[in-house]
């Protein structure tokens, strides 16, 4: 990126306050995706900052880019959509802040891809709208295409038949499906239906309005769920702390 001042479309991952009165916060951009900045006197200059650069917030940004850092100058920035409705419910803002954190774990900056902006803003919105754990699982595999760390779903990777019909498992460390026959000996197997696999992998090129459409059953939100959380849990080498807030919310049965 040249030096200068630029205008982006930008959602907040995450912010901390620095120092006296700054904020230094990770935002994913439409045009250049994921940067990292500070805001100076983010906490002082409440006409030009507000909450605006709280974690969530679609916002107008404007920042300087100063070619000896790698953290940008955040000059202004102005709310498209505070997600505020997600704010008002503990699993509904947990659900949101996994978007984010995933976001911000699956992407590397100066790397802009423009429809993982986009994926992001209209699960937000889903999720705001009510949709349920569905959301969460396309999202998943969406962003898991669109960073380029897909795992093969259509048919065994190993003799590559389809297998139609039969039990199928899959193997976060192998990145995909593998029939009975090639099965044996690969520790770490999931079970999985071949309908599963088959929405998945339909899932990760569907546009999320249409994905906010679908209402699968229970069996591919277990069997998705684990098969995703493995193979996310696999490809960062950690679990993400939002995950493990969602767990512990269950099981006090919030
Ligand atoms: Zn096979």
């Amino acid at each position: 990126m040249k030096r200068g001042t630029y205008r982006a479309r930008a959602v907040v991952l995450n912010s901390i306050d620095y120092g006296e009165s700054d904020r230094i916060l990770t935002f994913y951009t439409l045009e250049k995706g994921k940067l990292s900045g500070i805001a100076k006197g983010a906490r002082r200059s409440r006409k030009r900052f507000v909450g605006n650069l709280d974690p969530l917030s679609h916002i107008n940004i404007i920042y300087f880019h100063n070619d000896k850092s790698d953290l940008v100058r955040v000059e202004d920035a102005s709310l498209i959509d505070a997600f505020s409705v997600l704010k008002t419910d503990i699993e509904r803002l947990t659900d949101g802040c996994y978007l984010l954190e995933l976001t911000s774990e699956l992407t590397r900056e100066g790397q802009p891809l423009p429809a993982a902006y986009h994926s992001l803003v209209a699960f937000l919105k889903l999720l705001e709208a009510g949709a349920g754990d569905e959301a969460l699982r396309f999202f998943e595999i969406k962003l898991l295409d669109q960073s380029g760390y897909l795992p093969h779903l259509t048919g065994c990777l190993s003799c590559r038949t389809a297998a139609e019909g039969e039990r199928l498992y899959f193997s976060s460390a192998k990145g995909g499906l593998v029939c009975r026959a090639c099965s044996s000996g690969i520790t770490g197997l999931i079970p999985v239906s071949p309908a599963t696999a088959a929405l998945l992998a339909m899932a990760a090129r569907l546009e999320p309005e249409k994905l906010g459409r679908l209402k699968p059953g229970p069996a591919f939100l277990d069997e998705s769920e684990r098969l995703l959380y493995d193979f996310i849990k696999f490809q960062l080498g950690k679990e993400l702390k939002t995950k493990r807030f969602m767990a512990k919310l269950r099981s006090a049965g919030a």
